[in-house]
């Protein structure tokens, strides 16, 4: 409880460091207070078309506009809400602004008639046993076609249990949202099981990115996962690219669409409106928040 005196509490947080019950029970308290209060905010990152640069969905990134602390980011608080549970009335609630978001934006303009909006899933989220009705409701509520919601799922959430993942997965893909395996490369999916899978899209992570337009290796790597993507007809994401070399390679390798700072930073709801109605060429880093 000492720990809580000090500014940046949560800025600390480790969730590999052990917290006393004490600790635990107020973080737990602290998130459900922030949930109540409505200190939660979703930014919208931009996913782009890696050959025309037009804006074709958002993902969805959760923030914490903390009283003390200020804005933070999901390192801060994800692990600790997974821990105590919390995590599915807060996934939840990030999974309905989006759907709203998204509802809203078609409202507002044509130019996102289009737009599909991505939203991340945790691995207790995608365990919780009330999930489907969950993505049903949000999409009924928001008036949106479930095609226009993507789901985002970690490799290791799949392996965890594959055919409970299998079920959950069909299920989502019998309501009609599309799902993506994110941060791929980090975990161990099986080539088998990914056969297996309903899955629409792979992101590629972006420590395959990183390097990709000086390392030959990453080049070897990235076209290998862009050929699996063809082959098991699934699209293909590349995420945190920030430099046109990287971009220039990535989309001589066929790579289908980008996310990074070269086409945005995670943005305002206000920010997106005014890409949405600006047909733009790559997208100026600007700052937000
Ligand atoms: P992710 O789903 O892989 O999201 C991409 C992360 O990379 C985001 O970090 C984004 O801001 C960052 N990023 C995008 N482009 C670039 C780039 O060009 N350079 C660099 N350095 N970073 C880039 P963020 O928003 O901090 O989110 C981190 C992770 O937290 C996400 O990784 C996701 O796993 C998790 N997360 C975020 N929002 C939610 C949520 O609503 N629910 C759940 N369960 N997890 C979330
Ligand atoms: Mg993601
Ligand atoms: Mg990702
Ligand atoms: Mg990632």
């Amino acid at each position: 409880a000492a720990k809580r005196a000090g500014r940046n509490a949560y800025a600390i947080f480790d969730p590999t460091m052990t917290m006393s019950v004490l600790e635990e029970a107020q973080q737990r308290a602290d998130l459900e207070h922030a949930l109540e209060h409505e200190e939660f905010r979703v930014l919208y990152q931009p996913v782009v078309d890696m050959n025309t640069s037009q804006l074709t969905a958002v993902e969805a990134l959760v923030r914490w506009q903390h009283p003390r602390d200020g804005l933070l980011g999901p390192y801060h608080f994800i692990a600790g809400a997974e821990a105590n549970g919390l995590i599915v009335p807060l996934g939840r609630w990030v999974l309905r602004q989006a759907c709203a978001q998204l509802a809203s934006w078609r409202a507002a303009t044509p130019a996102a008639a289009h737009l599909k909006v991505n939203v991340n899933l945790s691995a207790r989220q995608f365990q919780y046993a009330g999930l489907v009705d969950d993505v049903a409701a949000a999409l009924a509520d928001a008036g949106l076609d479930p095609a226009s919601l993507t789901l985002e799922i970690t490799e290791s959430m799949l392996m965890a249990d594959i055919e409970a993942a299998k079920e959950t997965l069909h299920a989502l893909r019998r309501l009609g949202v599309r799902l993506a395996i994110d941060d791929f490369g980090t975990g161990y999916s099986s080539l088998s099981y990914l056969k297996q899978l309903p899955v629409d899209v792979i992101k590629i992570d972006k420590t395959f990115v990183d390097e990709v337009h000086i390392d030959e290796d990453d080049v070897a790597l990235v076209d290998a996962v862009a050929g699996l993507g063809q082959a098991l007809k699934m699209q293909t994401v590349a995420e945190g690219i920030e430099t046109d070399a990287q971009w220039e390679t990535l989309r001589r390798i066929g790579i289908d669409h980008g996310q990074g700072y070269l086409f945005g930073r995670p943005a305002q709801p206000a920010d997106v409106m005014e890409l949405l109605l600006s047909e733009l060429e790559p997208l100026p880093n600007r700052e937000h928040v």
